[in-house]
């Protein structure tokens, strides 16, 4: 058993990933509805703060930065720290390799609130947000046209004490979604797993998310 403090605090107990999680991975329709790995993540932990029995529900109510940051745990006790990548450059199609530790990823701490207000600069309407957990990555998944609308939506809990809707936040003025944004952003807390490295051949830029790398969890595979 492995003990970790997540980056909301709580202390978290896993156990290793084994061929049931690596099923669970590699099955696409649950990959593409979320329910991979969330059951993975039911499968291997074992204990959050004082709950000895953790239910879909409570794994649900992690908030999003914890959720990553287990999934990069049960990856390092697993399978070690190091990640071997293979990036394809985007403008020169060229391969380029590079190596990640994990354990050097930043993990920034979240604060004790949960809720904040933010008076927008252009409407003046009054923002109350939150975080994501993993109820709303969930129906986040659900969506069939995920848009920069439905991703701020999703951790909006009020505006001007009205509980939101789609309309109000699209017809907002783009200073305004870009302000919200951009608060939003600077609460966040979690896992850092974005890799962003100049291409040896041609000096583009390449980004990634770590998670989002076939390597990530399967690097034997290719
Ligand atoms: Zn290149």
């Amino acid at each position: 058993m492995y003990t970790f403090t997540l980056p909301s605090g709580q202390e978290i107990e896993l156990v290793e990933l084994t061929g049931r999680e690596e099923e669970l991975l590699t099955n696409q329709r649950l990959i593409k509805s979320g329910e991979a790995i969330n059951q993975v993540l039911l499968n291997c932990i074992k204990r959050i703060g004082e709950n000895k029995s953790p239910k879909l529900d409570d794994v649900l109510n992690l908030l999003s930065g914890d959720r990553l940051f287990i999934l990069v745990k049960l990856r390092q006790i697993s399978l070690g720290d190091t990640v071997e990548l293979e990036l394809i450059c985007p403008a020169c199609k060229q391969t380029g390799f590079i190596s990640v530790n994990l354990e050097d990823l930043a993990v920034t701490p979240y604060s004790t609130e949960r809720e904040f207000t933010f008076k927008l600069p252009g409407s003046k309407k009054q923002i109350k947000f939150g975080y994501l957990n993993g109820h709303k990555e969930k129906q986040l998944v659900l969506l069939k046209e995920p848009s920069l609308t439905s991703a701020m939506l999703a951790r909006i809990i009020s505006v001007d004490g009205k509980p939101p809707n789609k309309k109000v936040i699209t017809e907002l003025p783009m200073r305004d979604r870009s302000e919200l944004r951009r608060e939003m952003l600077k609460v966040d807390a979690g896992i850092d797993t974005e890799v962003e490295v100049i291409c040896q051949w041609c000096g583009s830029r390449l980004k990634t998310r770590l998670e989002a790398e076939p390597n990530f969890l399967f690097p034997n595979m290719s």
